[in-house]
């Protein structure tokens, strides 16, 4: 029997991915090993979103390299593949490279030695790639949505995943009324700019989605992954209240609590709506257990500005923290200009969109946009845009570039108060968790939660609150939802021991 391995870097839209094109393999008979096993085929599905991930992404393929024999194939998808870094370039002849929209056609490519078709960067469509059966996840992410055009100045992702793209509704109804009958209690809808979905669909959009999602199907629980701040608007917030199926958890990137800091990472949100929006679902759901993402150490963040941030955050209403240290990033002309050349013709160049990305990498006032536009429109034809000018004007403006001795010696220098940094908000993380957790407790608030795994005597798993629970419990089987209340913090500070009911 033939074999694969997978590895999945980064966000739930790849998790997702990877399970669609593993489930591909396996239905042709393929078993899934350990990625530290020998395999026919090792598939990698990586991520660039951080340095980090970016490490985790080369490691992963140097372990494939590590154990494959020599007819095994080394295949490489994601978001560092659309980045082109000098390390896939060195290997390119020993492993095979898919962009993130030719996900759809690895299976085919591998398997039935299909060619690649070639797909328009300027598609507006959303790629279909679905699977009735998960690996590697009991509550199973679904992808509805891809791309994001938000620009955020530290963000690589508008440039590796394109427009906004959303899914056609009936095929996300049809794959959740599979996936019921197959078992699955929870889903996690996804993608990479949840709150866009049905941007370009005519009066269509999340809202509709749940609705349809909720009516037509039996599907237990919908957790929604990261949405960003304005999208939780009153209307969003009065149905989430009402729909029992919408499990009490969001995510809500907040990544600074300086207003300064927010403006120059082109945030389009200042603290006060961020407070006002967490109030409005506070008010409306007062048990939601609410995580926000913090970015520390963001190319010229004062320690006032830090100092705000962490009062901002101290004194705001959420549960806990996903703390990142920036990272520094390379936005190469390639990419940038694919990203452009995509728009569609010259004209057509969402100059908004692209001004918004290039003021953010600095001090607005500095750039010349007017003279800055002019040259990339009176270029003519897309591909005669002149990149080096492009790149120079953007890099210009302040984007700590990679490998120049200066950009070095102030990151190592911050290197140590980022850590710092790091540190506090992580430790601040803990103590509204905790806070959460005993507030669970106290209100005996009623929890649900999809078995996952079995250690110890304990079934654990994540509640639709977000918090760990460890139900003591011979008899129950992995998969099955339960009802539960909390009954004590876990020793280790990780979790809550819980009761069914
Ligand atoms: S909203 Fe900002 S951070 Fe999120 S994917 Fe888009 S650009 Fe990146």
């Amino acid at each position: 029997m033939k074999t694969i391995a997978v590895a999945t870097i980064g966000c739930k839209t790849n998790q997702y991915e990877t399970e669609a094109i593993l489930n591909q393999f396996i239905e042709s008979g393929y078993k899934l090993v350990d990625f530290s096993q020998p395999s026919d085929i090792y598939l990698i599905n990586t991520c660039c979103v951080t340095n980090r991930a970016e490490y985790k992404s080369r490691y992963r393929i140097r372990k494939a390299f590590a154990k494959k024999s020599n007819t095994s194939k080394v295949v490489v998808t994601g978001c560092y593949v659309e980045q082109e870094p000098q390390f896939l370039k060195k290997l390119q002849n020993q492993i095979i490279q898919f962009r993130n929209d030719e996900k759809s056609q690895i299976f085919n490519c591998i398997e039935k030695n299909f060619p690649k078709e070639e797909i328009s960067k300027s598609s507006n469509k959303f790629v279909e790639l679905t699977t009735d059966k998960f690996y590697l996840h009991t509550r199973v992410p679904i992808k509805v949505q891809d791309g994001c055009d938000f620009f955020c100045s530290y963000c690589i992702l508008p440039y590796v995943r394109g427009k906004p793209r959303s899914r056609e509704p009936e095929n996300v109804v049809k794959q959740i009324k599979k996936l019921v009958k197959n078992g699955v209690k929870e889903i996690v809808l996804t993608g990479i700019n949840l709150g866009l979905y049905g941007k370009e669909f005519e009066d269509y959009n999340l809202i509709n989605l749940l609705s349809e999602i909720s009516s037509k199907t039996n599907i237990q629980r919908i957790r929604l992954s990261s949405i960003e701040p304005m999208f939780f608007d009153e209307s969003l917030i009065e149905y989430i209240s009402n729909n029992e199926k919408i499990c009490h958890h969001f995510h809500i990137p907040l990544q600074s609590g300086s207003d300064n800091v927010l403006k120059k990472m082109n945030r389009c949100y200042t603290t006060d709506n961020f407070q006002t929006i967490i109030n409005n679902i506070k008010n409306a759901i007062p048990d939601s257990a609410i995580g926000c993402d913090v970015i520390v150490g963001f190319p010229g963040e004062t320690d006032e500005e830090f100092e705000k941030t962490y009062s901002f955050i101290e004194n705001l209403d959420i549960t806990y923290l996903h703390v990142f240290r920036y990272s520094p990033r390379e936005i190469k002309s390639k990419i940038l200009m694919q990203s452009i050349i995509s728009q569609g013709e010259p004209r057509e160049i969402k100059s908004e969109i692209l001004m918004r990305s290039i003021i953010s990498r600095g001090e607005p006032r500095e750039i010349k946009s007017k003279i800055l536009m002019q040259s990339i429109i009176s270029q003519g034809e897309p591909r005669e845009i002149k990149s080096q000018i492009l790149m120079r004007g953007i890099i210009s403006q302040g984007e700590p570039r990679p490998n120049t001795s200066s950009a070095k010696m102030k990151w190592k220098s911050d290197g140590i108060k980022n850590r710092q940094r790091m540190h506090r908000l992580i430790k601040l993380s803990h103590k509204k968790k905790m806070k959460y957790c005993n507030f669970l407790i106290d209100n005996q608030i009623p929890l649900k939660a999809v078995l996952e795994t079995n250690k110890d005597g304990y079934w654990t798993s994540v509640s639709d609150h977000y918090v760990r629970v460890y139900l003591k419990d011979e008899k129950s089987k992995h998969g099955e939802l339960k009802n539960l209340v909390a009954k004590k913090i876990h020793t280790n500070q990780n979790g809550i021991i819980v009761n069914e009911i």
